[in-house]
């Protein structure tokens, strides 16, 4: 165990960051949790093992200046997990880009402030690295997303904004913590909470006929233990630094139906029609325009386009291997089932 004082875990409500607090809590530490309710509101949170003991929740807010003082106070690492995770948003500056970017200079702040911090730990994303597979190239730490806007796939510029921000700050503030970055591509897998994390509603969307073809899609899947575990390896390895790509492997949208049906969910509304050729791929593109802008715009900018990256140095740095993606995609099935999210599947 690196530290006997609170590990600070901001957005700890969150898909991923509630994984996070159970791995450190099952790792011995001392936990303080930031979330926007009153902590009563998380049962989920508090009845995780070791959390009656070891487990704070405060009550803090992104876009609130000084939220976040008291939540790092005396903490050694903090966590910064909390952004919003939304595609479809009304407003990309004050629904994204505020609390992402604004936000994450707010916890900085504070980290500064306490005087205590050795080491923050960044959620970013892979959207931060790109948001346009190029079949062309390998994808790893050293590329950043330099195309999304607030018009063009917004979650991906609050991540990137949010992610230069930070390391800006480092830059600018020559605080005395350093900084790590951990870089997840889809994150799916079981949810502590009730609530349906987007990542895992697009394999429920798979599943529930919402797609009318399998497109010509790939996405990196990472199993939410793994993420979680990567958090906690980046405050137990000393050498840990900069950015880190945190993904398994790549399946194409063809692969997973085949997963899902090999693994006994044939039952589903699985999509069947083969839309992967040009021709798919261009009516696919003309079918975008009728959807919600981000989400259209999103299918616009990957479809037809294979993603392909190096996950080495978490590997190699962090000493992690990932859960291989057909095992963390059939215990996301059975969690959404668990959870109501999708229905059992009919005999
Ligand atoms: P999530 O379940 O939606 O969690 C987001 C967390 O951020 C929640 O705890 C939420 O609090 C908090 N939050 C949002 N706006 C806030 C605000 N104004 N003030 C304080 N807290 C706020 O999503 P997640 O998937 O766990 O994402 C966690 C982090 O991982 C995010 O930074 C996301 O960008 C990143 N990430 C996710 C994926 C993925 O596939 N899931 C992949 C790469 C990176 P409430 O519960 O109160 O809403």
């Amino acid at each position: 165990m690196k530290t006997n004082k609170p590990v600070c875990v901001t957005g700890a409500s969150g898909f991923i960051a509630a994984h996070i607090v159970r791995e450190l809590l099952e790792r011995g530490y001392r936990v303080r949790g930031t979330v926007r309710k009153n902590p009563e509101s998380y049962p989920f949170l508090l009845a995780l093992p070791g959390a009656a003991e070891r487990l704070e929740l405060v009550q803090a807010d992104l876009l609130a200046a000084g939220s976040y003082d008291l939540a790092v106070e005396g903490c050694d690492y903090v966590m910064h997990t909390a952004s919003p995770y939304e595609i479809n948003v009304k407003n990309p500056q004050t629904d994204l880009v505020d609390p992402a970017v604004n936000g994450t200079e707010t916890v900085l702040e504070s980290c500064i402030k306490s005087g205590n911090v050795k080491r923050v730990i960044f959620t970013s994303s892979i959207a931060a690295i790109t948001d346009e597979p190029d079949s062309n190239k390998v994808f790893t730490e050293k590329d950043w997303n330099t195309m999304s806007s607030l018009d063009r796939n917004p979650y991906h510029f609050s991540k990137t904004a949010a992610e230069l921000a930070a390391w800006d700050f480092i830059m600018k503030r020559r605080p005395a913590f350093d900084l790590v970055a951990i870089n997840p591509f889809m994150v799916i897998g079981p949810s502590l909470g009730p609530s349906l994390n987007t990542s895992n509603e697009i394999i429920r969307d798979i599943m529930t006929g919402v797609y009318p073809g399998i497109m010509d899609m790939n996405w990196g899947f990472v199993d939410v233990r793994d993420v979680a575990k990567a958090h906690v390896l980046a405050i137990e390895t000393d050498t840990a630094s900069g950015r880190y790509l945190c993904s398994a492997e790549a399946v194409h949208m063809r692969e997973l139906v085949a997963l899902l049906k090999s693994a006994g969910f044939e039952g589903y509304a699985l999509p069947k029609i083969n839309l992967t050729g040009k021709a798919g791929t261009m009516l696919m593109k003309a079918l975008s325009f009728t959807q919600p802008k981000n989400i259209g715009m999103y299918i616009r900018t990957t479809i037809g386009r294979t993603m392909r990256y190096d996950n080495a140095k978490i590997r190699r740095e962090l000493g992690i291997s990932f859960k291989p993606v057909k095992e963390s995609m059939i215990d996301t099935v059975h969690d959404m089932i668990k959870w109501g999210h999708l229905p059992p599947q009919k005999k």
